[in-house]
C-alpha cells in the first residue's frame, strides 16, 4: 500500500472521475466516489468514438495537449494490467486537394512537434500509428476497479448535491447524509459546479454516431478527415466488436436530457462518408447514438482549484477526456498534494470489484437504451 493518509471524494463515475479516483486511490488516498447514475460511464464516457489519441493534432504548450501526451506516455502498462481491449489500428488522414495537402503537412509539422510518430505515404497521406481504439466503458470500469482495488468505495445512484468548506477540508451533501475528507474533486462532465455554483459554464456539444456491419471493403485503420478549427471532422472507425463507427457531429444545445439522433445529424454523416467511404453512404446502420461532450463555455480543461477551499475542479473536459485521463488523474492528484494533503508514491494497479451488474450490451448501444428505458 502507498503510505498516503488522505481522504478524497470524487464526484462523478465518468472516465475522468475514475481515473482521478484511481490515481488517489494507488497513492494511499481514502477515495469515496460518487456518481448520481445506477452505473458508471452512461453520459460523455460511454458515448464517444472510443479512440486513443496520440495528440499528434493538439496545440502545443496548451494543459489539454500535456496532458493528452502524458496519458499515452503512461497508459499502456495500466491497459496491460487491467485487461482493456485495444484496437492497435492506428489512423489516416488522406488529404483531397492542394488546400488540405498543405494543411496535412501542417498537421506532420504539428505532431512533431508534440513529439508523436508519424509517417508520410506516397499521396501525401499522414499515418499515425499510436491512435487506438478501445472500449470507452470498459477503459472507464477499468480505471474504477484500479481504485477499488486499493480500498476506493463506488457509491452509485448517490448524486453530490452540495460542497462546503470544513475546518479541516470538505463536506459533501448527498441524499443519504454527509462525506467527509481532506479534499473533493467535481468530475460532473456536463453538470460540474451545478452543485456548488463553483466552475466554468458547461453546455452539451452533441456528437452523434452510425455504426454499420463492417463494408465489402472492411476499414481497418481510424479514416481522419482534416479537422476544423472547432472539431476532429467525421472520422470512421472499427469498433472492437467488429462493426464500424461513423461520427461525431458537432451540434452545440442547451438541453443536458437530449441525447437523441436527428435525421439531419444522419444525412451529415451520409454526406461526409459519401466523399470518403462511399460504400457506407447509403448502407443501413444497424445502430446510432449520441454523446454529449462537457464543453466550456469560452474555456476548455479547466482543471485547478475552484473558490470554495477543498474543492478542485476537473471540468470542461470536452473532446479527448478518454485519452487523457490518465494524465488528469496524476495532474489533479499533484493539485491534492500541492494543497498539503498526504499522497505517496503511485502503486502498481491492483483490480477490485465495481459496484453493480457489469456493461452486457455493446458499449455505443449503452446508453441510448439506458435513455430511452428511463425517459418518462
Ligand atoms: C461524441 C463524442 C466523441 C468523443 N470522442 C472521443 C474520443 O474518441 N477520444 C477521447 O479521448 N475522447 C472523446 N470524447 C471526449 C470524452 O468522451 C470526454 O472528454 C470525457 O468522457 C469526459 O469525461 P467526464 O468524466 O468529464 O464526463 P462524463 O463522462 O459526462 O462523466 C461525468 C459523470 O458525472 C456524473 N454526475 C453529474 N452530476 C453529478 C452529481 N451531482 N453527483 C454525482 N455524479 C454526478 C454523471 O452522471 C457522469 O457519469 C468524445 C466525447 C463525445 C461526446
Amino acid at each position: 500500500m502507498a503510505t498516503g493518509s488522505a481522504s478524497a471524494v470524487v464526484i462523478g463515475g465518468g472516465v475522468v472521475g475514475c481515473a482521478v479516483a484511481m490515481e488517489l486511490a494507488r497513492r494511499g488516498a481514502q477515495v469515496t466516489l460518487l456518481e448520481r447514475n445506477p452505473a458508471l460511464a452512461l453520459e460523455a464516457s460511454g458515448t464517444s468514438s472510443g479512440i486513443l489519441h496520440t495528440g499528434f493534432d493538439s496545440k502545443p504548450g496548451e494543459l489539454e495537449t500535456e496532458l493528452i501526451l502524458r496519458s499515452a506516455a503512461l497508459r499502456r502498462p495500466l491497459l496491460d494490467a487491467l485487461g482493456v481491449p485495444v484496437l492497435e489500428c492506428g489512423a489516416k488522414l488522406t488529404p483531397a486537394g492542394d488546400e488540405e495537402l498543405a494543411a496535412v503537412d501542417a498537421l506532420e509539422a504539428n505532431a512533431r512537434a508534440n513529439g508523436v510518430e508519424v509517417r508520410r505515404g506516397p499521396a501525401g497521406e499522414l499515418e499515425v500509428p499510436g491512435e487506438h481504439v478501445t472500449d470507452p466503458v470498459a477503459c472507464t470500469y477499468a480505471w474504477a476497479s484500479a481504485a477499488a482495488g486499493p480500498g476506493a468505495r463506488i457509491l452509485l445512484d448517490t448524486p453530490a448535491l452540495g460542497v462546503e468548506a470544513t475546518e479541516g477540508g470538505v463536506r459533501v451533501q448527498t441524499p443519504d447524509g454527509t462525506v467527509e475528507a481532506d479534499v473533493a474533486v467535481d468530475c460532473a462532465g456536463l453538470h460540474g459546479g451545478e452543485f456548488t455554483g463553483d466552475g466554468p459554464v458547461v453546455k452539451p456539444r452533441k456528437g452523434e454516431f452510425l455504426v454499420f456491419e463492417q463494408p465489402d471493403e472492411p476499414v481497418g485503420q481510424i479514416s481522419l478527415p482534416v479537422p476544423d478549427e472547432r472539431t476532429k471532422g467525421v472520422l470512421v472507425f472499427p469498433t472492437l466488436d467488429g462493426r464500424v463507427g461513423a461520427g461525431p457531429t458537432a451540434v452545440d444545445q442547451e438541453d443536458p436530457t437530449d441525447w437523441s439522433v436527428s435525421d439531419e445529424g444522419e444525412a451529415f454523416i451520409r454526406e461526409r462518408l459519401a466523399l470518403r467511404h462511399p460504400g457506407l453512404a447509403g448502407a443501413p446502420a444497424v445502430f446510432r447514438y449520441a454523446g454529449l461532450r462537457p464543453a466550456g463555455v469560452d474555456c476548455n480543461y479547466v482543471i485547478g482549484p475552484a473558490s470554495t477551499p477543498g474543492l478542485i475542479t476537473a471540468a470542461a473536459i470536452r473532446s479527448t477526456g478518454l485519452s487523457a485521463s490518465v494524465g488528469i488523474g496524476e495532474y489533479v492528484a499533484g493539485l491534492a498534494a500541492g494543497m498539503g494533503i498526504g499522497l505517496g508514491e503511485p502503486e502498481p494497479v491492483t483490480a477490485g470489484a465495481v459496484p453493480g451488474p457489469p456493461p452486457r450490451s455493446p458499449w455505443w448501444r449503452r446508453t441510448a437504451d439506458y435513455m430511452a428505458a428511463a425517459a418518462p
